[in-house]
């Protein structure tokens, strides 16, 4: 009966057969965490003889929790997996919520709203109090109902600590919104986390009885759960207290979702009797894998130390590939997945390419379709289906085809001109009448006994299609969008709106004129709209035919959490990219989290990749590396053509005559490098030289972008993480060499 067991370490069963109380599992990356959970399900139901319909289990993504369902459908040979709760925390609470939601005053049959409708209904909130979506953005009254309904605030008290302008504006919309929400009998993705808590406080029987229900409880990933999930969860196992939870503090990468690492930390401050285990083999990774992960990790000051041996062998060397510029990465990272494939049999489902931002998979997405290398995205919608690409690209569309009346619709009142459903109603009317197209009918609209009001809006339309019409008779797609964008100010809308969304918007715009920038470049004969947009059209196509399962997944990091894949790419590893602009200490410090779960997926083979330019926000930038890649011990890191970093940086001190290391590659932890730490005395001030990373006192991490002359008088130039360039004197700076 127990034979299962055998695939397990002692320390795993250990944790696997301890059913009974709370139970803690604190351990790094690839130590069995998530298979223990797996194995203790299928322990409890085998062996203990619990039914399936008493087990609940936790997990933060679909993909995770239909993995778990397979793998104790298999452990348990005839699949009597059945009646088991697995699920995210979003799909269990809506489920909980179906039940019994009729007694606080929702129907059951209450809809789910997404980010969309949610702001729909907001913005219907604030014309009926009469704000303005100028003076304050939906977005950001979305953001600030989101955080309070997250920390259980009501809006009463909202209104009453509401401190600025936006709070008290924000506070008085989110009455009406909630009202609203309740009318529509529909519920926000916050509502599916906190009406839970509501139902359990008016209704203690409702509790009791799933409490009855949950005998076990397990919760996986359970750094990253906000106070909302920890409290329903707390409450939902405070019966029999089988609660048993898995975590690793240093994959926490949710903070800036409301994440509160405290929930782990504090565990046994919930439950005195708790016991926790401790796993310390990483089976997952070769041993140069995880010496890699742990020498990037150990740079934070904030973390639990935790022992992680690999169970594996050595392993080969991390590569490092310095490319050009984005599409020189691109084609790199297509060109390693097509030798490993054609010479060490890979196969394309083995291989993974991880990147910071949403907007870098389009440049990845190019080359693998050009390849014809098979991929699909995860988590996150295929670039060309985002809501504000579909939108620039409905203009473009528009432009060349007036008869597209699904892109006028779209384009037709965005940006915002008032132009409404009741006006679009009339207008049909008058194209019916008279026989013309929408697009006809706009352009006459002045003979159709209109509004005045309406009629300025649609001429303003029009005027905006009319000269973009223009501009793309001899002009190149680059300059169209340009255009396009001055006209609408789309880009700028977004930039005011200022929110992590409007942020994300705008930065795919921009990608979009970098895109539209680089098809003028590699095809400036042909380069005409229609081929750039039947190449888009194609790019949709290719990744919904996608029919079989053996394909290169493409993924942002934090996608990618509990994963593994025997090849990872960890793409664009550059200042400000990844990590990505850091105000903080504590926000550096969740990049370097980040940037330790991508090197953690990873089985046999890591490829680092970094482009010396990168279009970004419609122009090219110089790029630096990434602080990350030099805290890696620089003898496990070769380069593509297999030179190993330390040999290269061995060659570079003899050639230039210093003694101490200037590129920032060596680790903080490498016993091999001769880091400079401290502060240099003035008398033996180092040489710095473009690229080296330094520390100020006041303006924090920076790098040295080039040197001006030497001696007393000598200058650097650098850009500092938070404080942008600047230019010191050597000998007054104080700068230390990180
Ligand atoms: P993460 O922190 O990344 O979520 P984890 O701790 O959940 O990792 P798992 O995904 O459960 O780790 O395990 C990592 C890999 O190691 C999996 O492929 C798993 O099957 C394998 N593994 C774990 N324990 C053992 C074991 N005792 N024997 C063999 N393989 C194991
Ligand atoms: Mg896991």
């Amino acid at each position: 009966m127990t034979d299962f067991l055998n695939d397990l370490n002692e320390v795993q069963r250990n944790a696997v057969i301890a059913t009974t109380g709370p139970v803690m599992v604190l351990a790094g990356a690839g130590s069995g965490k998530t298979r223990v959970i797996t194995y203790r399900i299928a322990y409890l139901i085998r062996n203990e003889g619990v039914s399936p319909q008493n087990i609940l289990a936790l997990t933060f993504t679909n993909k995770a929790a239909g993995e778990m369902r397979h793998r104790v459908d298999t452990l348990l040979h005839q699949g009597s997996s059945r009646g088991l709760w697995i699920g995210t925390f979003h799909s269990i609470f809506a489920r909980i919520l179906r039940n019994s939601i009729d007694l606080i005053g929702y129907d059951k049959n209450f809809s789910i709203f997404d980010s969309e409708d949610s702001k729909s209904l907001i913005r219907q909130s604030m014309a009926e109090l009469n704000i303005s979506v100028e003076s304050v953005p939906v977005n950001t009254v979305q953001g600030l109902i989101s955080r309070a309904k997250n920390s259980f605030i009501l809006p009463s008290e909202f209104h009453r600590n509401a401190s600025d302008y936006n709070q008290q504006k924000a506070s008085q919309i989110y009455e009406l919104y909630a009202r609203k929400l309740k009318e529509n009998n529909a519920l926000d993705f916050d509502d599916l986390l906190i009406k839970p808590l509501e139902l359990f406080n008016a209704h203690p029987e409702v509790l009791q009885e799933l409490q009855e229900t949950f005998r076990y409880i397990m919760i996986d990933e359970y750094q990253d759960t906000n106070r909302a999930q920890y409290l329903v969860a707390k409450m939902l196992g405070a019966k029999h207290r089988n609660i048993f939870v898995v975590g690793d503090d240093a994959q926490s990468i949710y903070s800036w979702r409301g994440a509160d690492i405290s929930n782990i930390l504090n565990f046994q401050d919930d439950y005195h009797d708790a016991l926790t285990f401790k796993l310390v083999e990483n089976y997952r990774s070769t041993g140069n894998i995880l010496k890699a992960a742990n020498n990037v990790i150990s740079c934070n000051l904030r973390q639990i130390k935790k022992e992680l041996i690999s169970h594996r062998n050595e392993g080969e060397p991390l590569t490092l590939i310095e490319a050009y510029n984005e599409r020189n990465e691109a084609e790199r990272v297509g060109e390693q997945i097509r030798n490993l494939r054609l010479k060490q049999g890979f196969e394309f489902r083995s291989f993974a390419v991880f990147y910071r931002t949403n907007a870098q998979s389009r440049v990845l997405e190019d080359v693998m379709r050009q390849h014809k290398i098979p991929y699909k995205i995860f988590g996150s919608v295929s670039f060309y289906k985002r809501k504000e690409i579909k939108d620039a690209v409905a203009y473009l569309r528009f432009i060349l085809n007036d008869r597209d009346g699904e892109s006028l619709l779209r384009i037709i009142n965005f940006p915002p001109r008032k132009i409404g459903d009741v006006s679009i109603a009339k207008l049909r009317e008058f194209a019916e009448d008279r026989q013309i197209s929408l697009y006809e009918a706009i352009l006459h609209s002045g003979e159709g006994g209109f509004q005045p009001r309406l009629v300025n809006a649609l001429s303003s339309f029009s005027a905006v299609i009319e000269t973009l019409r223009k501009v793309a008779v001899d002009g190149t797609v680059y300059e169209v969008l340009t255009e396009l964008f001055t006209l609408t100010s789309i880009p700028l809308l977004l930039q005011t709106e200022n929110t992590p969304e409007s942020l994300v918007r705008y930065e795919n715009l921009q990608e979009l004129l970098s895109m539209a920038r680089d098809f003028s470049d590699h095809n400036p004969d042909t380069g005409s709209l229609g081929d750039f947009l039947e190449n888009i059209s194609l790019a949709s196509d290719y990744d919904e035919t996608q029919e079989s399962d053996n394909y290169v997944s493409l993924m942002t990091v934090h996608a990618a959490k509990g994963l593994e894949f025997p090849v990872v790419f960890i793409t664009g590893l550059e200042e400000r990219l990844f990590p990505l602009h850091c105000y903080e200490p504590e926000e550096l410090e969740e990049e370097r989290r980040l940037f330790y779960v991508a090197m953690t997926r990873a089985q046999e083979k890591i490829f680092l990749s970094w482009a010396q330019s990168r279009y970004q926000y419609g122009q090219q930038h110089h790029c630096l590396r990434s602080m990350f890649i030099g805290e890696i011990d620089a003898s496990i890191v070769q380069t593509e053509s297999g030179n190993f970093l330390s040999d290269r940086q061995a060659k570079e001190k003899v050639a230039s005559g210093f003694s101490s290391p200037s590129r920032g590659y060596q680790s903080k932890t490498a016993t091999s490098s001769s880091a400079v730490a401290g502060v240099l005395p003035k008398s033996s001030q180092p040489a710095f030289r473009e690229g080296t990373m330094v520390h100020h006192a006041v303006f924090g991490p920076g790098v040295v972008l080039d040197v001006q002359g030497s001696g007393a008088k000598q200058k650097v130039r650098i850009t500092f993480r938070n404080a942008g360039e600047k230019t010191l004197m050597v000998q007054y700076a104080n700068l230390r060499i990180q």
